[in-house]
């Protein structure tokens, strides 16, 4: 893995009535390879107590998008109606740790323009993955950006426990997380959306680990 020489620090103040709460987002650029260019991704990381990422959580509100647009709903063990309350799921973890990766869909120009912004997302997702999973600690729990792909079709089609427990990790949407207001307000990071004909600017997918 290559990183460029320098590490950016960019203080943000998190505001909720008055309760001001200084974030320390560290940024550097990742540079990664797909069908044999160099791809750079850029990387924000920042850490809260976990006391403070409850005001982002509205499992009521969240949860019912997951029922009324996503094919995975009840159908992974890590999606609604499966996945457990977060209240209880990160009651032994004190603290959060927050990671943003970030690629320009420019860099994806060579593809046809079809498959432009689905490759920039599905490439970002996968290394923000593979990074979380590296960078679990043996204490911690990684909070996945995606629900589980480990099987090609989950053992909860076939009434069966989860295959590999070891392995499945929930994801902030499946939680009820209002992932668009967490960029927003802590990485103060605008989330652009695809649509047909139109590339975005750049892809984002977002992650997380529980520590002690
Ligand atoms: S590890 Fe396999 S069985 Fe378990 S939740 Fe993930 S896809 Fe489903």
């Amino acid at each position: 893995m290559l990183y460029k020489l320098f590490l950016r620090k960019q203080l943000l103040y998190f505001c909720d009535k008055l309760n001001i709460t200084m974030i320390e987002v560290k940024t550097d650029t990742i540079v990664k390879h797909f069908k044999n260019r160099k791809i750079e991704m850029e990387r924000k990381v920042l850490e809260i107590p976990k006391s403070e990422i409850f005001l982002f959580l509205n499992k009521e509100e969240f949860n019912s998008h997951c029922r009324n647009a996503c094919p995975n709903h009840n159908s992974k063990w890590t999606c609604p109606p499966n996945c457990p309350n977060f209240e209880d799921y990160s009651e032994s973890y004190s603290k959060i740790q927050l990671f943003l990766f970030v690629t320009s869909t420019k860099q994806f120009d060579f593809l046809p323009q079809e498959e432009c912004s689905l490759e920039a997302y599905n490439f970002t997702k996968e290394e923000l993955q593979n990074y979380l999973r590296i960078n679990e600690p043996i204490d911690g729990k990684m909070i996945a950006a995606n629900s589980c792909e480990v099987c090609a079709t989950c053992s909860i089609i076939n009434g069966k426990p989860c295959y590999f427990p070891e392995k499945m990790r929930y994801n902030l949407v499946a939680f009820g997380f209002n992932v668009e207001k967490i960029l927003t307000e802590l990485f103060q990071h605008e989330l652009k959306w695809s649509a047909e004909n139109i590339i975005p600017e750049y892809v984002s997918s977002v992650g997380a680990i529980l520590k002690k």
